[in-house]
């Protein structure tokens, strides 16, 4: 007999954003017409940088071309962009090279996927408060999850701890959602943790492009060590605005080996049995994000996301409200006034001010009490909600 795999059932309802969605809703049924300062989920809002829709539309034309028309590209990327991203970490200081860099359609889809790498009997650590994803993939999976809560006290920026072993390590870093990112000290002792115990780090670097701070890693491989213990995933998503047109990359050292087992080797063979590779208009497009005038035009969008961050980040420091992110990452994480649950905070804003924001419990347990603004949305939403927020709060 057919048997599903069973551990779907283990799943937790994911009523984060549901309940969001339903709050919302009853209060607009309930005050037609009124405006909503939306400040929740984490999308951009921002359409493509010129320089990418340009790229789009020339790879539209090559397909039109018999003597220009690309059928399938190569499963693990098309050459034009494992170049342009190896060259964007060496700009960055990281040597990489081009087999090391593995187009994909985002972070999501491969940080799903890197888990057919490993054994099912590995333990995962997710230090928590979490993206919502690490943990679903997990129990799908069947894994055990090793929950390290972080708080306050560490700034969402725990260390390894013999009492938190586990063979995958998840680290996020700029974090959705704190916002915190972790200082090339606090990375190495988590590489040389990975290395001492065998541990593989999987590492999101999807908030990267938002350091502003020089002293920060970018990626893992800045951090001596690395090569031998990480493997990280990254997205254009947030980046350049790719939600909707969906570009990622992964990058594994060749180093990186256990039990024999070369997982660079291992991915090649995935994604050459699992994938037929990404769009060629899409890698197209994406490849323009990685040209000087791309770059100038992406950092322009990441500006305009900085300075809601800046205008909320004023608001708190005026009402004393402790917070973490912001400056080196597009969300903001503060501490619920007066010890307020965060739900309860997330209906008090709802009905007294019109903002929608992400009650940080929906991220892991030690999320209670905090809460999530995302610094996507519209500049005049995003100052007047500030403004709000500072009468109701003040
Ligand atoms: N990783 C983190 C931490 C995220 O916050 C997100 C999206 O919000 C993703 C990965 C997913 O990115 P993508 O759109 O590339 O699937």
């Amino acid at each position: 007999m057919l048997k599903p795999n069973m551990f779907y059932a283990e799943l937790k309802d994911s009523y984060l954003f549901y309940n969001i969605a339903q709050k919302t809703k009853k209060y607009l049924e309930e005050h037609p017409g009124a405006h909503l300062y939306r400040m929740g989920i984490g999308d951009v809002s921002l359409p493509l940088a010129g320089e990418v829709i340009k790229g789009l539309h020339a790879a539209a034309d090559e397909q039109a071309d018999k003597k220009s028309f690309n059928g399938y590209m190569p499963e693990c990327g098309a050459p034009f962009l494992r170049k342009a991203v190896r060259d964007y970490y060496a700009s960055k200081g990281v040597e990489l090279s081009e087999e090391e860099v593995f187009i994909s359609s985002g972070a999501s889809d491969e940080l799903g996927d890197i888990l057919d790498l490993f054994d099912r009997s590995n333990r995962s650590l997710i230090i928590e408060p979490a993206y919502p994803a690490y943990v679903d993939a997990n129990v799908m999976g069947g894994r055990e999850i090793v929950h390290l809560a972080s708080g306050r006290e560490n700034g969402f920026l725990p260390l390894p701890d013999d009492s938190a072993k586990a063979e995958l390590l998840y680290i996020c870093s700029p974090n959705n959602p704190t916002g915190a990112v972790f200082t090339r000290e606090q990375l190495k002792a988590w590489v040389d943790f990975a290395n001492a115990n065998g541990s593989v780090i999987l590492f999101d670097a999807a908030y990267e492009a938002f350091i502003e701070d020089e002293t920060l890693p970018h990626s893992i491989f800045e951090i001596e060590g690395a090569r031998t213990c990480a493997i990280e995933i990254c997205s254009l998503s947030k980046t350049a605005g790719f939600t909707g047109t969906r570009l990622g990359y992964t990058v594994i050292p060749r180093e990186l080996e256990r039990s024999g087992m070369n997982f660079n080797s291992m991915w090649v063979r995935n994604r050459t049995t699992k994938t037929n590779g990404v769009s060629f208009v899409i890698q197209k497009g994406a490849a323009a994000v990685f040209t000087p005038e791309g770059q100038r035009q992406i950092h322009e969008n990441i500006a305009v996301y900085k300075q809601n961050a800046r205008v909320l980040m004023k608001a708190l420091d005026k009402l004393g409200i402790w917070y973490t992110g912001g400056k080196n990452a597009p969300y903001i994480w503060m501490e619920c006034p007066n010890g307020m649950g965060s739900w309860e905070f997330f209906d008090l804003l709802l009905n007294k001010v019109q903002i929608v924001g992400t009650p940080g419990e929906g991220f892991g347990k030690c999320g209670e009490g905090y809460f999530r603004f995302s610094t996507f949305g519209d500049p005049d939403d995003t100052a007047k909600a500030a403004e709000l927020l500072t009468e109701l709060l003040g």
